[in-house]
Parts: C-alpha cells; sequence; structure tokens
C-alpha cells in the first residue's frame, strides 16, 4: 500500500508522473533508450528541455523576457551564486529563517549584507511586516516559503531594487506575478521533481545590466553561462529534468492550472487548521493564520502533553503516514503537504490526531 507522504523534501510526487517515469527508466516513448541512457545532446532531450521550459513558462505566465534553466548544486547552490553574479557592494536580506540564514552568509563572503527585517526574535513563527527595502542596495532576496518554520509570503510585493526569491518549498504551489521579481530559484525536490535539480528563472534585463563584471566568476557559477546554453553547457541532470516534465504536464492536463493548485492547496491546509485550531492536545506553531504556510503546517503537542510526542508519531505509523516528524529546531511534528499530496492523505493524518486526541485526553 503506498503511505501517506508527508516528508519536507524530497517529497510526495503524483502517482501518474511516478507510472511514466518508470516506463521511462525502462524504455524511453518506446526508441529502444531509457531515459538514464539518453544523450543530453539528442533530439529526445532536446524535446524534453525545451517542454518542460516551455511548460514552466505557460504555467506560471512568465514574462518575455526571461530564462528558465537548469542547473545542479540544489539551492544551497544559489544562495552562492546569486552573491557571486549580483552582490556589488550591499544586499538587502529578509531573515524568516534557516534558509534565509544561509542565504545571508553566502552573501557575506561577497560584500554586506543587510538585514532588513527578522523574525528571530520569536523562532521564526511569523513574517515580519512594514519594513522598508533599502533603495541603495544591489537586490532584495526573500524565502517565500520557510520550509522548516511553517510560515510563507503569500503576495508578491513591489520592490524598489531587484526582488529576489528562494521559492523552493512553494514552486508552482499557487500562480506567481513573475514579472516583479529578477530572479526566483528553487530546488526541484519539494514540489516539482526529484532531487538533483535546481531551477532558476531570471530576467534578462537584471542579467544584463546588473551583473558584476569585474570579479572572477567561474565558467558554471555564471548565470550566463547556462542562460546562452539554453542548459545545456555540460551533462545536465537529464532524469531529474525529464521527471520536472512530466509533473509540469500533470500540473497542467490533470490539475488545470495553477490557479486549480492553489485552491487544492487551500482546502487541504483548511482541513489540518481547521483541526488545530479546534484541538485540545495540538497546537500550531505560527499564531497569525495569514503567515501560516500552505505546504508546511508545524504543530507540537500542548503543554500537559509534550510527554506524548512519541506515542503520537508511532500511532501515526499505523495509518501509514510518514515523514511527519516535526524539524530538530522547531520540534513537535510538521505536516508537509506539497502539490501532489493528496486531500485524503490529510483526513487520514486528521482522524489519526481525533483518535489519538480523544484516547489521550486528561
Ligand atoms: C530545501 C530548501 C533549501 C535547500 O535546498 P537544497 O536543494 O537541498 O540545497 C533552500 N531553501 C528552502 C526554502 C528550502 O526549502
Amino acid at each position: 500500500m503506498r503511505k501517506h507522504i508527508f516528508n519536507a523534501g524530497p517529497a510526495v510526487l503524483p502517482v501518474p508522473v511516478l507510472e511514466k517515469v518508470s516506463k521511462a527508466v525502462i524504455d524511453l516513448d518506446g526508441i529502444g533508450i531509457s531515459i538514464l541512457e539518453i544523450s543530453h545532446r539528442s533530439k529526445e532531450f532536446d524535446a524534453i528541455i525545451n517542454e518542460a521550459i516551455e511548460l514552466m513558462k505557460e504555467l506560471m505566465n512568465i514574462p518575455e523576457g526571461y530564462h528558465v534553466i537548469f542547473v545542479g548544486g540544489g539551492a544551497s547552490t544559489q544562495f552562492a551564486m546569486l552573491p557571486m553574479n549580483f552582490l556589488k557592494t550591499k544586499a538587502s536580506y529578509l531573515e524568516t529563517g534557516s534558509w534565509a540564514k544561509k542565504a545571508e552568509k553566502e552573501a557575506k563572503l561577497f560584500g554586506e549584507v543587510q538585514i532588513v527585517a527578522s523574525s528571530a526574535d520569536k523562532n521564526f513563527t511569523y513574517i515580519p511586516k512594514n519594513f522598508t527595502i533599502p533603495t541603495d542596495v544591489d537586490y532584495f532576496h526573500i524565502t517565500t516559503n520557510n520550509t522548516i518554520y511553517g510560515t510563507e509570503i503569500k503576495t508578491d510585493f513591489n520592490s524598489p531594487v531587484p526582488l529576489v526569491a528562494d521559492m523552493s518549498s512553494d514552486f508552482y504551489s499557487r500562480p506567481v506575478d513573475v514579472s516583479k521579481y529578477s530572479l526566483i530559484y528553487g530546488g526541484a525536490q519539494k514540489n516539482v521533481g526529484p532531487s538533483g535539480v535546481t531551477i532558476a528563472i531570471i530576467k534578462d534585463d537584471f542579467l544584463n545590466s546588473k551583473q558584476v563584471t569585474d570579479r572572477i566568476i567561474p565558467t558554471m557559477l555564471n548565470y550566463k553561462t547556462h542562460t546562452e546554453a539554453n542548459s545545456l553547457y555540460n551533462t545536465p541532470p537529464v532524469y531529474a529534468i525529464f521527471v520536472v516534465k512530466e509533473v509540469m504536464r500533470w500540473l497542467k492536463t490533470e490539475i488545470g492550472g495553477l490557479e486549480n493548485m492553489k485552491k487544492i492547496n487551500e482546502d487541504k491546509a483548511k482541513v489540518l487548521n481547521d483541526y488545530l485550531d479546534n484541538s485540545k492536545m495540538f497546537i500550531p506553531t505560527v499564531p497569525n493564520k495569514e503567515d501560516r504556510s500552505l505546504m508546511n503546517i508545524t504543530f507540537v503537542m500542548q503543554d500537559p502533553y509534550k510527554d506524548l510526542e512519541a506515542a503520537f508519531l508511532d500511532h501515526s505509523k499505523k495509518y501509514g503516514i510518514v515523514g511527519i516528524k516535526g524539524h530538530r529546531s522547531v520540534g513537535g511534528f510538521r505536516a508537509s503537504m506539497y502539490n501532489a499530496l493528496p486531500i485524503d492523505s490529510v483526513k487520514v493524518l486528521v482522524q489519526a490526531m481525533e483518535e489519538f486526541e480523544k484516547a489521550n485526553l486528561k
């Protein structure tokens, strides 16, 4: 039986995609070669990567003047590639969690880093509001979804300087006004594919006019290398790109686009949030509902029940639930409910929680 996969990443993928991919691993579309064996210079792969890019552009309504590139190294390499390419003197960062802090750490290697606002004072359980983005910086960096702490910036705001977003964990979960961003990046393994490929959506004007030119940038770490070679400067992660293409097809044909995906994700989150807001045993760690992520919902046991966390984890396993142990920096539980997680899995989780609460309430 398939489990209810609440893993934070690598994460659940759509079953029809897994079926397509498993066939292609044996034989890609009847050509007598596996997807693991085809050349990245073949016409078959050319069609795959181009379709992946076209679907990504179509689904997120990416305007003219942007490139979509596939690179390696995870979002963690983007933390360094971004300042290496674009930080001339000073950049500003919104500090909303550990991923944001890791991005800051890399930027400090290349210049001055200004923290515009931080929610570190309350262990990142909220999104800072009413901050002013400075105008004398090279770019402003945000993390739209804070995978570990369960907060999310759900609106695209205006920035007086180039806006850069790490969207690793809410990529393609909702419509985004790409025109407000100069660079969006994310690892595929949370919402759009397997681990092994990182996607960047980059505005040509930003690249052409703002890139640092008097710094030595290794070829593979230069965005231009990949925009100019259509991500084929070296051997790209062929298999991972194939899976991304299939996920994009699924988003388009089975889901019907990102408006629908957003509604489905809202419905899923509501099932768990409604229960959490009325539970006498569990409590969400993000008090402000507006700041609560649709992708990762974090919760802990209320004080009198703290010693029951391990027992609940055991109990949840009987329902086929996996991946709900919270990150060590938050504790408790985290239900990651990415695009491909069916609403029925969320209902099963709530059922497991209800039954546990009924049996153990003091
Ligand atoms: C998972 C994650 C990362 C790290 O991604 P890697 O691909 O493992 O380097 C960075 N940012 C966010 C928001 C994440 O969720």
